[in-house]
């Protein structure tokens, strides 16, 4: 499932990639799996976007947020499978098509989603859709993060992936973020020191520019043309040595998510 960085890789490819998204009207919204739209009808999301124009690409977590207006904001999550590309009106038909946003110039938003998991709403005010959720991670200072963990219950594996504590980190980042900062995903979060807070924070932050830098992760065949994969630390490095100790990478399942850490350096 695509994280910060390969959401965002993607919203600056939408911005400022060879067939720029960004300053497009859109002449018309056809929606070929109502399902995936969250809120209203298939039919009042068409209409209400007809003519609307992309005035700012923007990401809040693992969230889309594109201004749209008049039509408001459309908010698109990819979860599973989900795929968005901008493509020459002739490449709009595929088999896993969900939603095709045709645009002014010839070219054709495309919403591709085989697992039919992901999901887009259009509402006035983003907050409708993300209230619920914390903090974007690259926003996240290191007292509001500190203050977040704070006399939270758990383990920081699964603290770090709850999206109403901090938003956008997925399950490679939070492994990548515990290697670096040297703590054990099945560590508490309570009663952590602010030290180790903040060499927390600063390795999630780590993480997610290492993973920025390499336009993201490519594990499998829905986000390409990402190559953090290739600099993974502990995410699926499970029997090799640890790049800090030598010492074999382990997997255990924690809030069943599998989780990959060295036992030896992380605890
Ligand atoms: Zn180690």
């Amino acid at each position: 499932m695509p994280e910060l960085p390969e959401v965002e890789t993607i919203a600056r490819t939408l911005r400022a990639g060879t067939t720029p998204l960004l300053g497009r009207a859109i002449q018309r919204a056809e929606v070929r799996w109502p399902r995936e739209v969250t809120g209203m009808s298939a039919a009042a999301f068409e209409a209400r976007l007809r003519g609307a124009r992309v005035e700012a690409i923007g990401r809040h977590g693992k969230y889309l947020v594109l201004a749209l207006p008049p039509a408001g904001h459309l908010l698109i999550h990819l979860r599973m499978s989900g795929r968005l590309d901008v493509v020459a009106a002739a490449e709009a038909d595929t088999p896993h098509a969900r939603v095709l946003w045709w645009l002014d110039d010839g070219h054709v938003l495309r919403f591709d989603d085989a697992r039919k998991f992901g999901r887009v709403w259009l509402v006035d005010d983003p907050a409708e859709v993300l209230q619920a959720l914390g903090p974007d991670a690259l926003d996240l200072g290191v007292d509001d993060f500190r203050a977040r963990l704070a006399g939270k219950r758990g383990a920081l594996k699964p603290l770090l992936l709850d999206q109403r504590v901090v938003a956008g980190i997925g399950n490679i980042y939070a492994d990548e973020a515990l290697w670096r900062a040297r703590l054990s995903p099945l560590r508490a979060a309570a009663g952590m020191r602010a030290t180790t807070a903040g060499r927390l924070h600063a390795a999630v932050q780590e993480a997610l520019h290492a993973g920025l830098a390499a336009n993201g992760a490519s594990i499998d065949w829905v986000y390409p043309g990402g190559n953090f994969q290739n600099d993974f630390k502990a995410y699926g490095r499970t029997g090799q040595p640890c790049l800090r100790c030598g010492r074999p990478i382990r997997r255990i399942v924690v809030g069943q998510r599998a989780t990959h850490f060295c036992p030896h350096c992380q605890t």
